[in-house]
């Protein structure tokens, strides 16, 4: 029978993965590659764009092949993607102008200081975005490429240049590229451009143009749920329609069934991500988290959330992997980590791109405090899944502080504790790492069964606008539970650790200053 499956393609930080979901949600093929990394000078980060989207055709194809199916058996393609990345094309040609700058990369410090030291400080463009002013956000990188690459600014303001987060880029290219394909992206996309009015969900044309981003670059706001186009007659997914597109934390939330309020997810792999349904209407934060928008179906009123980000979970187990060599792969961290009762002393803070959420301190770098001689690797290795459980914890602290400031009579539902946090990610398969987060939050902790849910939730939302699922009840009705971790530390032993954990976060604080970068 036709069109029984959708396919979701998930762009991230990383690698590149097609999935093919079936009606009950579950995985029938994956394809996936990893993405090679530039790191051009420190604390810069670049992805190649045309690799990007060939990438992405070359899972499509394996995720296809494996499941033995074609265009034809396809009733949809959702879209999520890392977020912020930001791509500068030329139309005409469909050729970048640079390389993606990735989220991670830090080279816009000195003009978002320089935007904040013009009036307002961090919190400049705050109201109006949910965003604090950081090297995290598209705008800002958008003006970097503009300034820095010769005859950038003035093809862009002769409507030469395409602006894209990659979501716009792939969306651009799987609808025809440079022969009609669509240049749009999605509301949640849009709301880490730092260029969005959260409330309106168009571009705010005042910060664009204090930013000298010219409004003609940017693409059409749409919903995250809707059909944007059909792909080019001249690819593996012919005439499938795109219908769905969402950043890959807010599709997490959406396979991760967070639909209603005060539900809240973490996701762990490069970076991790905290985030919590706060409904229709944008919650201010006062504590260091982001607001930002969860997903808008079609015409329905969006949904927002109140996000954490912490840059530096899974890349720190990398790091020990590619840069210190203490573990050959990233899952001998767990059976290392696990042959030592406790931390020895030892804690890092992997400030690498300085402190996000809920810290916003670009002027801190790594560091590990706490050594003797008494430390070994096996200390380092747990130390560095405690630093992932210690940053979520700060999230899960910043997130109760800012529903409490907000709670009253006429907050009603959502203004109560967390009672769970769902987990997801490429870390989630540490059983160590999931217990310490149980221990460390005083939350249960709670794997679902479908992993995946960054692709499951593009998946979830293409369908919804094809009409492959109804609506968000009949896709909550497939998530199901796979483990449960309960909190088992004394609360003592977990005030102490986090005591200590924080001490460590200060001395991260202000290393950076005019001759350390
Ligand atoms: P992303 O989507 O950000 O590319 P993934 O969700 O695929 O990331 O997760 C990959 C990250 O998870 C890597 O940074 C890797 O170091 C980390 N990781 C993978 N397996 C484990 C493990 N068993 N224990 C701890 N970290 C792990």
């Amino acid at each position: 029978m036709a069109q029984q499956y959708i396919l979701a393609v998930d762009q991230g930080t990383t690698s590149t993965r097609a999935m093919v979901f079936d009606h009950d949600g579950a995985v029938v093929a994956v394809g996936q590659i990893e993405l090679r990394q530039v790191f051009p000078r420190p604390g810069w980060v670049e992805h190649d764009p045309v690799e990007i989207w060939a990438s992405v055709r070359e899972v499509v194809g394996i995720a296809l092949a494996r499941a033995c199916l074609t265009h034809q058996d396809i009733a949809a393609v959702g879209v999520t993607n890392q977020r912020e990345t930001t791509v500068v094309w030329d139309r005409t040609t469909g050729e970048p102008v640079h390389n993606a700058i990735v989220w991670q990369d830090v080279r816009t410090a000195d003009l978002v200081d320089q935007m904040g030291a013009a009036g307002g400080g961090p919190d400049r463009y705050r109201e109006r975005t949910g965003l604090p002013l950081a090297t995290y956000f598209a705008g800002p990188k958008t003006t970097w490429i503009l300034d820095e690459v010769p005859g950038a600014r003035e093809a862009a303001e002769a409507g030469r240049l395409a602006f894209g987060t990659v979501d716009t880029w792939l969306l651009w290219n799987l609808t025809g590229g440079t022969c009609g394909g669509v240049h749009v992206t999605d509301v949640t996309n849009a709301s880490r451009t730092m260029l969005m009015d959260l409330r309106t969900l168009e571009w705010d044309t005042d910060i664009a143009a204090e930013m000298r981003v010219p409004v003609s670059m940017l693409p059409q706001i749409c919903s995250s749920s809707q059909v944007y186009g059909r792909c080019a007659d001249d690819g593996l997914l012919a005439g499938v329609r795109v219908a769905a597109v969402l950043g890959d934390q807010q599709a997490a939330m959406f396979g991760q069934a967070c639909f209603e309020v005060g539900q809240a997810k973490s996701t762990y792999g490069t970076g991790s991500f905290m985030l919590l349904n706060t409904g229709t209407e944008p919650v201010a934060s006062h504590h260091g988290l982001l607001t930002t928008v969860c997903y808008q179906l079609g015409d329905a009123e969006a949904v927002y959330a109140l996000e954490g980000s912490v840059a530096v979970t899974g890349s720190l187990v990398q790091w020990l992997r590619d840069n210190l060599g203490i573990i050959a792969a990233a899952s001998e961290i767990e059976p290392l980590a696990a042959s030592v009762p406790d931390n020895g002393g030892v804690y890092i803070v992997p400030a690498f791109s300085g402190l996000f959420a809920p810290h916003w301190r670009s002027d801190a770098r790594g560091t590990i405090v706490g050594l003797t001689r008494y430390a070994t690797s096996a200390h380092m290795a747990r130390a560095a899944l405690e630093a992932t459980a210690f940053q979520t914890r700060e999230l899960l602290d910043a997130m109760n502080a800012d529903r409490l400031s907000r709670a009253g009579p006429a907050q009603g539902q959502g203004s109560g504790a967390l009672t769970e946090l769902r987990v997801d990610g490429g870390m989630v398969a540490n059983d160590l790492l999931m217990q310490l987060q149980a221990d460390v939050l005083g939350v249960p902790v709670v794997r679902p069964t479908v992993a995946e849910t960054t692709a499951l939730g593009a998946a979830y939302a293409a369908g919804i606008a094809v009409g492959f699922w109804s609506g968000t009840a009949d896709v909550a009705s497939h998530w199901s539970q796979d483990q449960r971790w309960t909190p088992q530390m004394p609360a003592a032993e977990r005030d102490r650790h986090y005591r200590l954990w924080r001490k460590a976060v200060t001395r991260s604080l202000d290393w950076v200053d005019d001759d350390v970068r």
